[in-house]
């Protein structure tokens, strides 16, 4: 069945950091997005497009709205939707005092299934239709997340936390159960329909080195499944990881030796490593996730996107909810705009959506079905309005280009603006 949206299209072509902003992005004032059977037919102007057409093709009218690829969220937690915005600690207390007693309901499938739904309709109301996601320690967490994600035909990652110290009982697995839980979740879910799994050990200081080895085991035997974990976040928690590992050379050679740094794993945060554990991230293809409201929030530090774009790092952004505090990836990269200019760094508007789109595609290195509207690619993709509200309906109608109206719509857009969310063609 042919379906065409007619209305403004912005995507990104390569990331405009690294080439010139007129060949890294496209836009089309009025432009119609042809799809197919859920994938992208073209792209390009209506004029031209509009003749083409087949007789029963199904068109809808957007003028006046503009067409961005769907966010992708390179890093979130869906068990602590309810924890966001928790009062007053750094990691590794605010760890025990709100996201691990949240966690242990996830027990209860009920409860998990629940939370699921709930966080699937907040990603999907921002615009974000690819994540990849934080389960718990309980395997019925994590198909709770997969069979919600499932029913609505989504493309996303999730595994089951893997954790055996340094952490409550009650959420403590072992490397025996975690290796042989992890297995038969990949069995059950990877590859199904959409749906990937990460093999997810919560951060090194949580797993024991036997968890590791497991971990690793069965990165090796199953080298299309993802690996996603924590990296260097907190200062307090580098220097327990130094502490634990002193024959390390540094926090990411903790994964490293046990296998975990390999294309398709996603490390969370980067913000305490160097040049030489940016070399290697880079030389194995692993890939970093930015969350600027997170650490913000945290007080964790702050994100270098210069120094991991210049060691060739593939870095996508992520809202990392609970410790982040919001589902939108607006106000993640207008928190992220703020992050860099701190540092002297700049992040133009059509380098954020790169970031939020075919960047974080590319970082969980599934740019070849997501991220842009190329020919071939799974129509995930959101319809924006500037004119839901006053703030972004005044800032729009006096702004001259494009950049300019992405970049008001960054800071001043949120949920409001995202007036509809189509997966594969079809309105969620
Ligand atoms: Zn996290």
């Amino acid at each position: 069945m042919q379906k065409a949206f007619r209305a403004s299209i912005f995507h990104c072509l390569e990331d405009p950091g690294q080439h010139p902003t007129s060949s890294a992005s496209e836009y089309v004032e009025d432009g119609l997005l042809v799809v197919d059977d859920g994938v992208i037919d073209k792209l390009g102007p209506a004029a031209d497009l509009l003749p083409q057409l087949a007789d029963d093709a199904e068109l809808a009218d957007l003028r006046g709205k503009l067409i961005l690829p769907g966010f992708v969220d390179c890093h979130v937690h869906y068990s602590q939707l309810d924890i966001i915005a928790a009062y007053g600690e750094q990691l590794l207390d605010w760890l025990h005092r709100y996201a691990y007693p949240e966690e242990a309901k996830f027990a209860d499938p009920v409860y998990a299934s629940e939370v699921a739904e709930a966080f699937l309709d907040g990603m999907l109301a921002n615009g974000t239709t690819t994540a990849l996601v934080f389960a718990t320690v309980h395997p019925q967490s994590v198909d709770a997340i997969f069979d919600a994600a499932a029913r609505r035909n989504l493309r996303l990652i999730a595994g089951k936390v893997l954790m055996d110290q340094h952490c409550p009982e009650d959420l403590s697995d072992d490397p025996a159960s975690a290796y042989a839980d992890s297995k038969a979740l990949i069995e059950r879910w990877h590859g199904k329909d959409r749906l990937g799994y990460a093999i997810t050990p919560r951060f090194a200081l949580t797993s024991s080195e036997e968890q590791l080895e497991a971990a690793g085991r069965l990165a090796a035997e199953y080298p299309d499944t993802w690996v996603h974990t924590h990296l260097a976040e907190n200062t307090e928690e580098v220097e327990e990881i130094a502490r634990l590992f002193p024959d390390s050379r540094s926090y990411l050679e903790v994964y490293a030796r046990f296998g975990l740094v390999r294309r398709r794993s996603m490390f969370a945060h980067c913000l305490h490593v160097d040049d030489a554990d940016r070399e290697l991230m880079a030389s194995r293809h692993a890939a970093g996730a930015f969350c600027p409201t997170s650490n913000l929030f945290l007080g964790s530090g702050l994100f270098d996107l210069e120094a991991m774009s210049e060691a060739g790092v593939h870095t996508g952004l992520a809202t990392d909810v609970g410790g982040g505090t919001s589902l939108s990836m607006l106000t993640t990269m207008s928190e992220a705009y703020k992050v860099l200019h701190l540092q002297g760094q700049a992040l133009p508007a059509s380098r954020a959506i790169y970031l939020a789109t075919l960047g974080a595609a590319r970082a969980l290195d599934l740019d070849n079905v997501i991220g842009n509207f190329e020919a071939g690619k799974e129509a995930d993709f959101i319809v924006v309005d500037p004119q839901t509200h006053n703030a972004t309906a005044r800032r729009a109608n006096s702004t001259a280009s494009i950049d300019e109206l992405l970049f008001s719509l960054i800071f001043l857009g949120d949920d409001r603006n995202v007036v509809a969310t189509y997966i594969q063609g079809q309105r969620t």
